[in-house]
């Protein structure tokens, strides 16, 4: 399914890095969305800032996540932007000579992932998506919803009659018999 141009847009290819700090940037977009068959989000835009620390053993790859998913009400399904401002960090540790190390184990509250000395690049497209996929709210309701959807109260005041009469949602339902019980009174 992917591509390895893909692949390639969100890895880092180890042989180029130098000792020290190296510093990468990606952009989580429509596109890096197409990567996976049934995306949890929209995605809006998120820059991911990767700084790369390469030592002796391992590498230490702290991610700064900035941008916005784009969300949907969970009541009335307007879209709105739902800001993210997160950092991660990520140790890909060697695996050495015949060791036998878990593949992914945690040190203090911070992930650490065996790697093959021998790998090329180090593909970092599952990672990036499950932080993103962490921001996820539980409950996804935008401010301007907070106390009533406004999309569902404008629907009501104006007396709209246009609603679906397909439309099988209980709050539609709710909404037709409150408007009936007004207008027999
Ligand atoms: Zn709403």
């Amino acid at each position: 399914m992917l591509r390895p141009k893909d692949i390639k847009a969100y890895s880092i290819e180890l042989p180029k890095l130098k000792s020290g700090k190296n510093e990468f940037d990606f952009l989580l977009d429509e596109r890096f969305l197409k990567l996976f068959e049934k995306p949890l989000m929209k995605i809006g835009k998120v820059a991911v800032a990767a700084e790369v620390f390469k030592n002796l053993n391992h590498l230490d790859v702290k991610f700064k996540f900035e941008g916005f998913l784009q969300l949907e009400c969970d009541r009335c399904g307007v879209e709105y932007e739902y800001p993210i401002n997160v950092e991660h960090r990520i140790i890909y540790a060697y695996r050495g000579v015949g060791t036998t190390e878990e593949e992914e184990t945690e040190v203090e509250g911070t992930e650490v992932i065996y790697i093959s000395r021998d790998e090329h690049l180090l593909d970092l497209t599952q990672e990036l998506y499950d932080y993103v996929c962490l921001e996820i709210p539980i409950r996804k309701v935008p401010e301007d919803c907070n106390d009533n959807c406004p999309r569902y109260v404008s629907l009501f005041k104006e007396g709209n009659t246009s609603l679906n009469e397909s439309d099988t949602d209980p709050r539609w339902e709710a909404l037709r018999r409150m408007k009936s019980d007004n207008s027999e009174n």
